[in-house]
């Protein structure tokens, strides 16, 4: 067996109600607090309020930043690191879905390093850490309060590119089903499938390692399970906890191993069709998954045959393809990119976008840009 490393430096908690106990966990960091959440749904569901006279008993200064839309560009941490550094904010609090929580630990680091967060796109382009920061998923979906990656978008380039860095760990992640009660039911759909394809991506990677590998596989098993019925019966908490649980396992798994084609297409797709993130990796997800189930190693395939309940090795890479397509019906997703506003002439630009991103590099097999278009022509 070759060696490898597994680095994970976030205490998580995970929990029932834990979210209500949120000026005990903050404590220790200090009494000058930057809450970051997005505009809407923290506010319709009460849930800020509550946060807020939860912290009246205690003397914090709380201060909030409400100003995070979905798939959010780089500028929105800088104004947020700017608030930092002026009322010497000394933690940030994320809440909300993939967005809001990729943006509070971009403003934690951001508020120690010079120039815009979009000089940093890259790996490893961080020499120093920021601020504690804490984050609180509401999407069961990205595992970003798991990972070392802030996702954002250049609105004048139309680039989606990350960050990532050790640095970009949070210091504690609070895992609360009860916050992912009110998502609605397409976006249940569309985050659970994120946390899926991280899944399924970490356990295909180059970098895969057997502790990586046991962890994707649970997350997998978990999902392909369970988010077919939270789909359906979205008041289920108990539902809900096993899909979450499985969403921050997929992003410690995907955080050791880094992810393949499907994310490297998925954001230029999202961003060009103006696609929700999940959605844009299932249009996706099965032109690549048999492109690289070509090279999968039998033992490979046996074991992700077995975690979708195939048990012959006959036919293997037919029946998951099957699977995942019927796994992607039951969650009513309408697959074809030409169902999106994505024309097919745009496709060659979409394939050179992809060729931007990391995740290719650990993708199991080798993908340039024809036969990223070629993937993409037969995804319309
Ligand atoms: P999101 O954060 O964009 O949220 C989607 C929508 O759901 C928003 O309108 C939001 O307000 C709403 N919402 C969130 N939680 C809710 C709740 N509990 N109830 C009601 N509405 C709720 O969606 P997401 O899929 O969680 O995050 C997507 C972003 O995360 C993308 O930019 C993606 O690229 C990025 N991402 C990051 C990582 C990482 O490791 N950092 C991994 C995967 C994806």
């Amino acid at each position: 067996m070759n060696s490898f490393l597994f680095y994970f430096p976030v205490k998580i908690k995970f929990g029932i109600g834990l979210w209500e106990k949120l000026p005990e966990e903050v404590i220790s960091f200090g009494k000058r607090i930057l809450l970051v959440t997005g505009k809407k749904h923290l506010k319709e569901t009460g849930i800020l309020d509550k946060i807020k006279s939860n912290f009246e008993n205690y003397s914090f200064e709380l201060f909030i930043f409400d100003e995070v839309p979905p798939e959010p560009p780089y500028f929105i941490v800088d104004q947020g690191a700017k608030i930092v550094n002026e009322n010497n904010i000394e933690l940030v609090v994320g809440i909300g879905g993939g967005s809001v929580l990729d943006v509070a630990k971009g403003i934690a680091v951001k508020c120690k390093i010079p120039g815009s967060i979009w000089n940093y796109i890259g790996a490893d382009t961080i020499s120093n850490k920021g601020i504690p920061c804490i984050l609180i998923p509401t999407t069961a979906g990205t595992g970003s309060e798991a990972t070392r990656v802030s996702v954002l978008i250049n609105p004048e380039t139309k680039e989606k590119l990350s960050v990532a860095s050790d640095y970009l760990y949070p210091t504690l992640a609070i895992v609360d089903p009860y916050l992912t009660l009110s998502l609605p039911q397409n976006y249940t759909a569309y985050t659970g499938i994120d946390a899926f394809i991280h899944a399924l991506e970490s356990f295909l990677s180059i970098n895969n390692n057997p502790l990586s590998e046991a962890i994707s596989l649970k997350a997998l098993k978990l999902i392909y399970n369970y988010l077919p019925k939270v789909y359906r019966h979205g008041d289920r908490i108990d539902l809900r906890e096993k899909v979450l649980y499985a969403s921050t396992f997929s992003g410690i798994a995907l955080t050791q191993t880094g992810l393949g084609a499907i994310h490297a297409l998925a954001h230029p797709i999202g961003v060009y069709g103006n696609i929700s993130h999940g959605l844009s990796c299932a249009l996706i997800t099965l032109p690549v998954l048999e492109y690289n189930l070509e090279v999968l190693p039998r033992e490979k395939l046996i074991l992700l045959g077995r975690t979708l309940g195939i048990y012959s090795i006959r036919s293997a890479r037919e029946k998951i393809l099957d699977k995942i397509r019927e796994f992607f019906d039951t969650l009513e997703i309408k697959l074809g990119l030409r169902n999106y506003n994505i024309t097919y002439d745009s496709l060659p630009l979409l394939a050179k976008e992809g060729l931007k991103s990391r995740s290719l590099r650990t993708n199991p097999r080798t993908l340039r840009e024809e036969e990223l278009l070629n993937l993409l022509q037969r995804a319309w």
